[in-house]
């Protein structure tokens, strides 16, 4: 708050409901930030970034000054120290540095007798949000941490303001002593504990997509053990001929072959498990479709032979381009590819398919196996997350994967009966052919 002090304007007369409209006016625009998170990081597997708190405090600053509640006697009230507060506590000094400046520019714009009161306030708040919210990070007491900030943002203009214009504070006592805790303390207060609280459920989703993640990641290395042995074992056998000596050069040459296309192509599939064993980067490039599912469908094999199924695949002649996180796109199709061979575990001759085609711009990966099924229950209940019907199943699979081929602009739809199978269809769009 500060005072524009123009001395012939006077706050009698004021009724409380215009006071109440402004100041709800206020506590929504301190509000925000929480918001925009909630609509705007709710499909995405990332948290906020600096960039994004920057971006919707200047917002929220720029929005709150302008529609400050400037009641008859002059006064401006805003949410300005609840959002610098928030600013620094969520996006570090750097926030708070860039809200001040814009806060200076715009309270000098705006101008006014309560300009140099406005400047006096920041001067002793702003040190003062930097201290409390390094506090807040390290302290057990957060909740303590906002009661003081709330408490201080509101004495702290009151008392400034009663040493420079004692005779405006006096007049309109009731009023000031009403609305400022209202606007700092409950702002703030809702502010950070609602914020908060988006932020944690967010890193707890986020945690358990990663624990998903390992645990796809786990049961396809006791696949791969199996997997890897077979070839060591061949190896080790054509060695021990040829150690023996006692056949031609050019029987020897064609073990030596025999040898190291196995290597190779163990070392090919141990490089896919690692690299789908890393954490999730969700930036986005350019990839060529083909190859990435060629790697997945290589290392779930040996996940398929293991349950005695057969995984297979068409692939197309020509490149498919696409833009989309690598890592992100593996681990969607280790995912589906992991259902669709859970699902058929217990059929006769069970076998996944998977099937790429392109279509009207865009790229169709079909995902198709003679599983157990769904009903039309369980399919409404597809991607919804801690949704599995397996003993130790997470349920975060499909929504995390459906959640990146959101991010990637495509699309899921699904068919299934019950006993018969299922195919899950991903649509995504086709890269810009220009590399
Ligand atoms: P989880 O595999 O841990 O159960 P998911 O999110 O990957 O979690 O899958 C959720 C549920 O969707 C599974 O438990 C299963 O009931 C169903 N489901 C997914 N894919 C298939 C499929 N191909 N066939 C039958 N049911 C499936
Ligand atoms: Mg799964």
């Amino acid at each position: 708050m500060d005072n524009l002090a123009d001395d012939s304007i006077s706050n009698k007369g004021v009724g409380l409901l215009p006071v109440i409209k402004d100041v709800l006016l206020q506590l929504l625009f301190a509000l925000m930030p929480f918001v925009a998170y909630n609509i705007y990081y709710r499909k995405l597997t990332v948290n906020y970034s600096r960039n994004f708190i920057i971006l919707i405090c200047s917002l929220c600053m720029l929005l709150s000054m302008t529609f400050a509640s400037s009641v008859q006697s002059g006064l401006i009230f805003d949410v300005r120290y609840v959002i610098m507060f928030f600013g620094i506590l969520f996006g570090g000094f750097m926030t708070g540095a860039i809200l001040l400046i814009e806060f200076l520019i715009y309270r000098l714009h705006i101008g006014g007798s309560g300009m140099i009161d406005a400047i006096i306030i920041l001067i002793i708040t702003f040190p003062l949000s930097v201290l409390l919210a390094t506090l807040y990070h390290k302290s057990k007491h957060k909740f303590w941490i906002v009661f003081i900030a709330g408490i201080s943002f509101s004495l702290i203009p009151l008392l400034v303001l009663y040493i420079t214009k004692p005779d405006y504070i006096l007049s309109h006592f009731i009023f000031n002593v009403l609305v400022m805790p209202v606007h700092n303390s409950l702002g703030i207060w809702l502010l950070v504990t609602l914020f908060n609280k988006s932020v944690s459920d967010k890193e707890l989703y986020l945690q358990y997509i990663q624990n998903e993640k390992a645990e796809a990641v786990n049961h396809v290395a006791a696949s791969l053990a199996h997997e890897v042995r077979n070839p060591l074992t061949t190896v080790l056998g054509f060695l021990q001929l040829i150690k023996s000596g006692t056949f031609p050069q050019e029987k020897t040459d064609r073990f030596l072959e025999i040898s190291m296309e196995e290597i190779r192509r163990t070392e090919q599939i141990l490089s896919e498990y690692l690299s789908i064993s890393k954490p999730l980067v969700p930036f986005q490039q350019k990839l060529e479709l083909t190859a990435q599912i060629r790697s997945v469908v290589e290392l779930m094999t040996s996940y398929a032979n293991m349950s005695n199924i057969t995984l297979s695949a068409d692939y197309p002649e020509l490149p498919v381009y696409i833009s989309g996180s690598p890592a992100e796109l593996k681990q969607l199709l280790v995912n589906f590819i992991k259902n669709a061979i859970e699902a058929s575990r217990d059929v006769d001759k069970g076998c996944v398919n998977i099937r790429i085609y392109e279509e009207a711009e865009q790229v169709a990966i079909e995902i198709q196996d003679n599983g157990i099924g769904m009903n039309p229950e369980q399919l409404s209940r597809l991607g919804s997350i801690y949704y599995s019907t397996k003993m130790s199943g997470t349920g975060l699979g499909l929504t995390f994967s459906y959640q990146a081929i959101r991010a990637m602009d495509g699309s899921v739809s699904v068919r299934s009966s019950p006993r018969s199978g299922t195919v899950f269809l991903i649509t995504l769009p086709l890269a810009a052919t220009d590399p």
